[in-house]
């Protein structure tokens, strides 16, 4: 039988309760696992959607539900096969804790793809029954395979964002071969947004931010931006037809997604990694006429991510983060749907201690 020992955490009850204090019970550490103290969570707008179960046609929510998967804390214990970890490392979780191991998007380290993944929160919990748990909480028990290291130059508040926010943005790059002298667009400058003008500036790339307010384009020049379009300006939009090599579109709202494919020069590519409701409709010689790429992408595999947090030691990046005891979060959730933050929330779980 599985030991369990209880911790504090924020859960809603249902989708219309908003979060509230809950206790909840972590496993033992077995032998591979790892359990950390957390210390920051950040919020992520997947968060809202579960505890809101928006995405009920293909994720039902299961309550309680205690969202979270962008975790940064202090390792407590490990089991005794642990080998990457000890009590006192930073260390932090993402979106998966645990997949099969043993499928071909396993072994190429390729978790997020595996039919048996494991999310963070709101999946089948093996261990304990029931359902996931995630870093609106206290602590968190995790195999040692699904727990990254944090670089130690890092701002902890700040690394938290990356382990959603900053693997979502940094995958695709990587993939579309975003390097010095590529010319990059970013749609959107909210919580991914931001993370991806960051990444490809540090990557060395030409960066132009594509927004429908003309006020973001000051911080969008401080975030790394090269360049700024009003994409409500069409003369402004037509500058640049043509000319793209890859185009990250991190709007989640209705919007048209020709007016971005036609500014991707010969074998450009537009990944999305927002998801808006409704399908797109892209017509076919967007596409032919230049052989051009239209595709989408989701978090990144555990190695890629700890290539991502190490890439950000070297280059100092974190998310630009607004700081919230828990007890703020249902107000922090409404400011997130009206975009009032810069540019993600996170949450300093030190609050909970005062439950
Ligand atoms: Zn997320
Ligand atoms: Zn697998």
């Amino acid at each position: 039988m599985t030991t369990t020992k209880k911790v504090p955490a924020y859960a809603a009850q249902s989708a219309t309760s908003g979060l509230a204090p809950l206790s909840i019970m972590r496993r033992e550490p077995s032998p591979e696992d790892v359990e950390i103290e957390i210390l920051f969570c950040g919020i992520c707008h997947s968060d809202l959607h579960s505890v809101r179960n928006e995405w009920s046609e293909f994720m039902a929510t299961n309550y309680p539900i205690v969202p979270g998967h962008e975790i940064v804390g202090r390792v407590t214990r490990v089991g005794s096969a642990v080998t990457k970890f000890k009590a006192g490392d930073v260390a932090a979780v993402g979106c998966m804790v645990d997949s099969d191991g043993t499928c071909p998007q396993c072994k190429a380290g390729l978790e997020q793809f595996c039919p048996n993944m494991i999310l963070t929160f709101n999946s089948p919990d093996k261990h304990l029954g029931g359902f996931t748990y995630g870093g609106y909480s206290g602590g968190i028990v995790v195999d040692e395979h699904f727990v990254l290291r944090v670089p130690f130059n890092l701002n902890l508040a700040g690394a938290a964002p990356l382990l959603c926010a900053g693997i979502t943005t940094y995958s695709p790059m990587h993939h579309w071969g975003v390097t010095k002298g590529k010319k990059v667009g970013v749609v959107g400058l909210g919580g991914l947004g931001h993370m991806a003008v960051k990444f490809a500036h540090a990557l060395g790339a030409h960066v132009v931010v594509f927004t429908t307010s003309p006020n973001k384009k000051e911080d969008a020049l401080r975030l790394g931006a090269d360049e700024v379009v009003v994409s409500r300006n069409a003369d402004e939009m037509k500058k640049h037809a043509g000319s793209f090599d890859f185009i990250l579109d991190a709007v989640s709202a209705d919007h048209d997604i020709n007016a971005y494919i036609n500014l991707l020069g010969i074998d450009g590519n537009l990944t999305l990694v927002g998801a808006p409701a409704k399908p797109l409709s892209v017509p076919a010689f967007g596409l032919i006429a230049r052989r051009r790429s239209f595709s989408g992408s989701m978090i990144g595999g555990i190695p890629e991510t700890q290539e991502m947090l190490d890439f950000c030691g070297k280059h100092n990046i974190t998310a630009d983060v607004e700081v919230i005891p828990i007890q703020k979060v249902n107000e922090a959730y409404e400011r997130l749907l009206k975009s009032d933050v810069k540019y993600r929330f996170s949450i300093d779980m030190a609050s909970l201690k005062s439950e």
